[in-house]
C-alpha cells in the first residue's frame, strides 16, 4: 500500500509527497554530505557538509517541483484539469486528467518542463559565477543544483513516452500524420526501446563493478518500461471510450432496495433473482446511495447475513452524478477522482440509470471482441 502526504497547495494544485520519496531524499542528502562535498571541498566542518547537503537536496527537489508546476500551469492555461503533483522516488509527476486534444497543446505542455529546468540551471549558474569568489559553500551548492537541472532537462528530453521528450515526439508525429493512436504507439515503442537500453546498460555497469550505480540505471529502465505500457493502456482506454455516452453505459432496469436489508437477502432476492448488479438504495423516495456487485463481493460469506446494505453501499454524499449525454471519458475520470466505483445518471431530477465502473469495462470488452 502506498502512502503519500499532502504538503501544500500552489496555484490551486495539491502537492503530495510519496513515501518512496523519503528514501531518495535521504540517499541524496547522505551521498552529498558524506562523499560529494567532502571530496570536492575538503576542510569544511561536518556540520557544514550536512547543512549544505540538506539544503542542496531541498533545492534539488524544489527544482523538480518547479519543473512539474511548469507542465501543470501550461496544462491549466490550455483548459486541462490538473489533479495534483506528487514527488516520488524517480522525481515528480503531475496528474493531468485528460490527454491534450491537439498536437500543439501537447507540444507546449511537454516542452515547457525541460525548458524550465534549463532556465533554473542558468539562474543557478549565474549565482555560482558570482558566489565562487565570495562564498565557497554557496558556490558548491549552486554549482551542483545547476548541473542537476541540466541533467533533469536532458533526461526528460529523451524521446520515449511518457517522458517529456516522448510527448514531444508524439506531438510531432501526431501533427504530421493526424493519427493520435499511431503517434502514441510510436512514442511508446521508443519509450520501451529506451527502457531496454537503460536496463542493458545498467546490467553492464553492474558487471563492470559499479553495483549500486548499475542497479539504479536498470531500475530506472524498469520503471520507464512499466510507465510506458501503463500510459499506452490508458490512452487506448480513452480512445475506446471516445464518443460513448453515459446512457450507453448505464443500467436502466435497476431495482430499488432499502438500506435495512441484509446483504444476504439482497443477494438471494435481488442479485440472483433479477440478475441485477446495481441497485438504488432508497427509503420513502429518498435516495440513500447505490450498491453494486463490487460492494457486495467484498463482504465475507459468513458476514453477509448480519451486514446491512446501508453499511456497504456508496453513500449519497460520496456519489458524483452524471447526465445521460456525458462522455464516457469524463465519467471515467470523475469516478477516478472521487475514488468511487459507481454513480447515478440523473435527468430532470430523476435517477434514470446507474453506472458502475464494471459497466465501463464490460462495454469495452464487448467492443473489443466485436472489433468496433
Ligand atoms: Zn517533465
Amino acid at each position: 500500500m502506498r502512502t503519500s502526504w499532502r504538503i501544500g497547495r500552489i496555484f490551486g494544485i495539491e502537492i503530495f509527497i510519496d513515501s518512496s520519496w523519503l528514501i531518495i531524499f535521504a540517499l541524496i542528502t547522505w551521498s552529498l554530505s558524506s562523499f560529494y562535498f567532502p571530496h570536492y571541498h575538503p576542510g569544511w566542518s561536518v556540520r557544514m557538509y550536512w547543512l549544505i547537503g540538506v539544503t542542496t537536496s531541498i533545492i534539488f527537489f524544489m527544482s523538480v517541483l518547479i519543473h512539474e508546476l511548469a507542465h501543470s500551469l501550461v496544462a491549466k492555461k490550455q483548459g486541462e484539469e490538473v489533479r495534483n503533483i506528487t514527488l516520488f522516488i524517480f522525481g515528480g509527476a503531475a496528474q493531468i486528467a485528460d490527454e491534450p486534444d491537439r498536437p500543439s497543446k501537447e507540444f507546449r505542455m511537454a516542452i515547457v518542463g525541460p525548458l524550465t529546468s534549463i532556465a533554473l540551471a542558468v539562474v543557478f549558474g549565474i549565482i555560482w559565477l558570482i558566489a565562487r569568489e565570495i562564498n565557497q559553500p554557496l558556490a558548491a551548492l549552486t554549482r551542483y543544483v545547476a548541473f542537476i537541472n541540466v541533467m533533469l532537462a536532458l533526461f526528460n528530453l529523451l524521446p520515449g513516452f511518457p517522458l517529456d521528450g516522448g510527448r514531444v515526439l508524439r506531438s510531432i508525429v501526431w501533427g504530421a500524420t493526424g493519427n493520435f493512436r499511431r503517434a502514441t504507439r510510436i512514442a511508446t515503442w521508443a519509450g520501451q526501446v529506451l527502457a531496454f537500453i537503460f536496463i542493458v546498460w545498467g546490467i553492464i555497469q553492474v558487471f563492470a563493478g559499479s553495483f549500486i550505480g548499475g542497479l539504479w540505471i536498470a531500475f530506472i529502465g524498469w520503471f520507464l518500461h512499466s510507465a510506458a505500457s501503463r500510459s499506452y493502456h490508458q490512452v487506448f482506454l480513452r480512445e475506446m471510450l471516445r464518443g460513448v455516452r453515459a446512457k450507453d453505459l448505464m443500467t436502466t432496469d435497476f431495482k430499488t432496495v432499502t438500506g435495512n436489508m441484509s446483504v444476504q437477502k439482497l443477494i438471494d432476492e435481488y442479485v440472483l433473482h433479477h440478475a441485477g448488479h446495481a441497485f438504488l438504495v432508497a427509503e420513502n423516495g429518498h435516495i440513500e446511495g447505490i450498491v453494486c456487485l463490487e460492494d457486495i463481493k467484498v463482504v465475507p460469506q459468513e458476514k453477509r447475513a448480519t451486514t446491512l446494505v446501508r453499511e456497504v453501499m456508496t453513500r449519497k454524499e460520496e456519489l458524483a452524478t452524471a447526465a445521460p449525454e456525458e462522455d464516457g471519458n469524463v465519467i471515467l475520470s470523475r469516478l477516478g477522482s472521487r475514488d468511487v466505483g459507481q454513480l447515478p445518471v440523473i435527468e430532470r431530477g430523476q435517477v434514470i440509470g446507474i453506472l458502475c465502473r464494471s459497466d465501463i469495462l464490460r462495454n469495452l470488452q464487448l467492443r473489443t471482441e466485436l472489433g468496433i
